[in-house]
Order: C-alpha cells, then sequence, then structure tokens
C-alpha cells in the first residue's frame, strides 16, 4: 500500500546550507545558499513522504523565498518525483513593536505588574508602554474592550486589560504570570473583532509573487486568519484576474471567528487548514480537539481538503524522537479525516527535519491502514443526488468487493479525482491530468497520486490512455484489475463513466 496520507513540510533554513555552513552553525547566514548541497536535503525530505512544501510568508523576504522554491524544484529532478507548492500567507497580524534605540531587546514582568499597551501606530516600546504594530496600521484602541485579556508570544504571557486612558490611546494592562515582551512577538487579543481589511496589500503582493514564479508558480495559498468567506473570494479575484484558476485555496481557520463562519467557508474554499497555534490561543485550547473533529468531518462532507496543522511532532524540532502524545496526536487527525498532516518549525528550522517527515510518514501509513476500523466517516449519509456523486461511491463500492489494484481517474480540472478521494476507496487513486498544473493541484487530497500524459482525443482512446498510464506508473501490472473513471465525451466536465478492465 502506499501512502495515501499527504505531507505538508514547511520548509525553512533546516534544510538549507550557507557558504558550507549547516543552520545553526557560526556565519550561516552571511554565506550564499548552497543550492545542489540544499536540494539534495530536500529530495531526501521527498523521498521520506513529503508531498508539498509549505513557504511560510510571515518570515524571509522575496530573495530567500524565490532562491527556496528554485531549490525545491532542483530537489524534484534529484528525487524523480514531482510536489506542491504552498504559499502561506502572514495574513492579518498583531505583533509587539521594536524598542526604542538603545533600550533592551526584552523586558521581564512578574504577575501583578502594571503596565500600558499603546495602540498608536508607528510607536515604539519602552519597559513602561509596549507599543503594537497592527497590520494595514489601524489603531484599534476603540475596537478593544475592558475586561478582555492580550496573549503575547503564543500565549506566554497574558496581560488583563484592566482600564482604558483615551487621551494617549493606551490600555492599562496587569501581567497574569511572569514572562517577557521581545520585540516583534506576536500578539492576540481573543474574542475581540478587529475590522481588519479582508486582504491585506502585503498578502495580495505576496500572493502576486507567489504566482509570478517560474515553473508554474505556487500551486496552494493558505490564507491566515480566515474569518468570513469574503476572505476567501478576495484571494480568488486575484486567481482570476490573473488566469490562474487552478490554484486551490485553503483557508486557515484560527479564531472564534472563523469557526462561527465555517460553513460557508468552506464552500468558498477548496479546502481548509486546522491552523491549531493560533487556534489555541484565540478558543480556549481545551476546544481544538472538539473543532478539530468538526472541521475535519465537515470539510470530508463536503468533499474538500483538510490539513492538519502545527504542534503535530514539536518535539522532533530539538530531538530525534516525538513524544508519545504527538505521536498519537498525528494518527488520530488521520483516523478524524485529515487529508494532509503538516510539520512546523520541526522541518523548517528544527535539527531533525528528515527524520520529522519520515516519523510522520511511518505514523500517517500506520492510521490509514486502520481508517476502515476506526475512522468515522458516514459515506451513507452523504448526499449522492448528482451522477458524479453516485459514480465516486460505486468507485469506493468496486473497491471493497472487488480485488482492485488501482483506480485511474481522467481528470481535465482534478474534480474527478477529488470526488473519489472524497469516498476514501480501498486503492490508490491515479489521477491521469493533462495539465502539470493541475497534476500539481492534486498533491494534498488523500490518496491520490497525480500524473501527467497526453490528453486522449476521443471516448476509446481514453480507455487505453488509462491503460497505459496505469503500467507507466508501475503501480498494476498484467492481470490486475482496474476500475477507470471518467467523464465522456471527452472534455465534457462530468464524472458519468466507471469500467472496469484488467490488464493485459
Ligand atoms: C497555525 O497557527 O497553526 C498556523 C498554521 O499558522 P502559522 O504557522 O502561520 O501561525
Amino acid at each position: 500500500m502506499n501512502k495515501r496520507v499527504k505531507i505538508v513540510a514547511t520548509l525553512g533554513p533546516a534544510v538549507e546550507t550557507r557558504g558550507g555552513k549547516k543552520f545553526g552553525e557560526s556565519g550561516y547566514w552571511a554565506g550564499s545558499l548552497d543550492v545542489e548541497t540544499s536540494a539534495n536535503k530536500i529530495a531526501e525530505l521527498i523521498n521520506n513522504g513529503a508531498n508539498v512544501f509549505r513557504f511560510n510568508f510571515s518570515h524571509g523576504d522575496y530573495e530567500e523565498h524565490a532562491a527556496r522554491m528554485a531549490t525545491v524544484h532542483r530537489a524534484e529532478e534529484i528525487s524523480g518525483k514531482k510536489v506542491g507548492f504552498l504559499l502561506d500567507t502572514k495574513g492579518p497580524e498583531i505583533r509587539t513593536e521594536v524598542f526604542e534605540d538603545g533600550l533592551e531587546s526584552e523586558y521581564y514582568y512578574k504577575t501583578g505588574d502594571q503596565f500600558r499597551v499603546a495602540t498608536k501606530q508607528g510607536q515604539k516600546s519602552t519597559r513602561d508602554v509596549i507599543a503594537l504594530n497592527v497590520a494595514g496600521g489601524l489603531d484599534i484602541f476603540d475596537d478593544i474592550e475592558v475586561g478582555k485579556t492580550i496573549l503575547v508570544d503564543d500565549g506566554k504571557l497574558g496581560l488583563s486589560i484592566i482600564d482604558k486612558d483615551s487621551d494617549k490611546r493606551e490600555l492599562i494592562v496587569v501581567a497574569q504570570n511572569d514572562d517577557k515582551i521581545a520585540k516583534q512577538k506576536g500578539v492576540n487579543i481573543p474574542n475581540t473583532k478587529i475590522p481588519f481589511k479582508a486582504l491585506a496589500p502585503r498578502d495580495a503582493e505576496d500572493i502576486r509573487f507567489g504566482l509570478s514564479q517560474p515553473n508554474g508558480g505556487i500551486n496552494f495559498i493558505a490564507i491566515s486568519f480566515v474569518r468570513t468567506a469574503k476572505d476567501v473570494n478576495e484571494v480568488r479575484a486575484i486567481l482570476e484576474e490573473t488566469g490562474n484558476q487552478h490554484v486551490q485555496l485553503l483557508a486557515k481557520i484560527e479564531n472564534q471567528e472563523g469557526i462561527d463562519n465555517i460553513d460557508s467557508i468552506i464552500e468558498a474554499a477548496d479546502g481548509i487548514m486546522v491552523a491549531r497555534g493560533d487556534m489555541g490561543i484565540e478558543v480556549p485550547f481545551e476546544m481544538v480537539p472538539v473543532y478539530q473533529k468538526m472541521i475535519i468531518s465537515k470539510v470530508n462532507r463536503a468533499g474538500k481538503m483538510v490539513v492538519t496543522a502545527t504542534n503535530m511532532l514539536e518535539t522532533m524540532t530539538d530531538k530525534p524522537r516525538a513524544t508519545r502524545s504527538e505521536i498519537s496526536d498525528v494518527f488520530n487527525a488521520v483516523i478524524d479525516g485529515t487529508d494532509a498532516t503538516m510539520l512546523s518549525g520541526e522541518s523548517a528550522n528544527g535539527k531533525y527535519p528528515a527524520e520529522s517527515v519520515k516519523t510522520m510518514a511511518t505514523v500517517d501509513m500506520n492510521a490509514q491502514q486502520l481508517l476502515n476500523e476506526y475512522g468515522r466517516f458516514q459515506f451513507h449519509t452523504y448526499d449522492k443526488s448528482n451522477v458524479t456523486e453516485v459514480v465516486a461511491s460505486a468507485v469506493r463500492d468496486a473497491t471493497k468487493s472487488l480485488n482492485v489494484k488501482l483506480i485511474v481517474a481522467l481528470t481535465e480540472s482534478g474534480g474527478t479525482a477529488r470526488l473519489i478521494s472524497k469516498y476514501r476507496p480501498d486503492a490508490d487513486i491515479l489521477a491521469v491530468t493533462f495539465d502539470e498544473k493541475i497534476e500539481r493541484s492534486l498533491m494534498i487530497n488523500w490518496g491520490v497520486i497525480p500524473m501527467l500524459t497526453e490528453k486522449p482525443q476521443s471516448t476509446d482512446d481514453m480507455f487505453e490512455v488509462a491503460e497505459k498510464a496505469a503500467l507507466d506508473s508501475g503501480l498494476v501490472e498484467s492481470g490486475d484489475n482496474i476500475v477507470i473513471v471518467a467523464g465522456v465525451p471527452v472534455g465534457s466536465g462530468r464524472t458519468n463513466t466507471m469500467r472496469i478492465r484488467t490488464i493485459k
């Protein structure tokens, strides 16, 4: 059995060598990227099971991301396998400002210490007044209520807002615990609606940059802090304007507003990322597994893709082995129905990127084999009031009752392969595509192995192309049963035909 659960691995300095130095060695950042050595390391990640690489635009500049993307293309040549490219937007963030010149770069506070937080933009921080930098240059003073909590640096420090000084536009806060504040640390203010623009100008620029990269550009965009369907639609408009409709949009759900609007967001997006990092700060963290299960099951039912992200093998950022609970977490996400599991710091700036991918791949494989036994899919309750759903469901049934080695889906837009994946059949899904952009856009979908061939000219030709692709893929041999799924006539855009053949 091939690995059907996909792995999204975040890329960063961990896999790169600069000027002959590895990340962590002194002088690393001073050197220029050693493309060949770095590409070999990335190829190791691909060979260990990485299907998609994530480029996190919260960090790094264009030069760094462009070089990283080019290095991945070289890694594809080395490994002989293609991957997907995912751009993750910075999103509407709030961060602590830099400190006034000559002052400390971080300050420690004790529980009960009282100080101020300034919302006016363009100000620098001091020990007594920590300034905020808000995306889009918003002054959020009027949006924040006394009684709310400000969480700094992933919630490491909590600040209770006890009063507001409207003359100075400063919040009076009291530290809830002992910790420090450094410059440019993430800030969350749970249950506070901040009127960010749907798409920050900087995110739009980053997206245009990603789309214009060589070799077809990016294939997926993960949109940070999606609150409503409008946030997705604004990005979709850029795809339409630039002729990039094939790019798949993943809405990152990371706060209460996104959770509250989950149904309309799923409808607008091509998939969802359960962004548990920020979610665990924005909502009570005890609720994260509840929302994870709720979101995955809704996305599965919609036949879209879902990625479960953050802290999956966190310990492996520093250590060669994960904890038992992390292993269980990855396993359970697969059992919940996730299409892909994601690595963040583990592969981006950890000490064991290749080992992290390998561990995740092993756990994903173990879990996928037990999906029938422990999974909670309720296919019988899915809406099958149209032909394509009926065909996809019948494909699943065929793989249950016949010895089917491979499903071959001829798919112009990728839609047929995605629909078959929705029903989690008991065979790999070879998605035969006719455009490399579509091929790459299928890298996250559970069980789908995308492949590129010439487009068939006629319906008869279609079945020959499917059989040849199956053989060329190396996934079948003479005598194996395959199920071919397609829309007839060619290019009709409707999945309406299923044919069972034995390879000659
Ligand atoms: C998250 O918060 O879980 C997440 C995936 O987003 P980021 O890593 O960009 O904060």
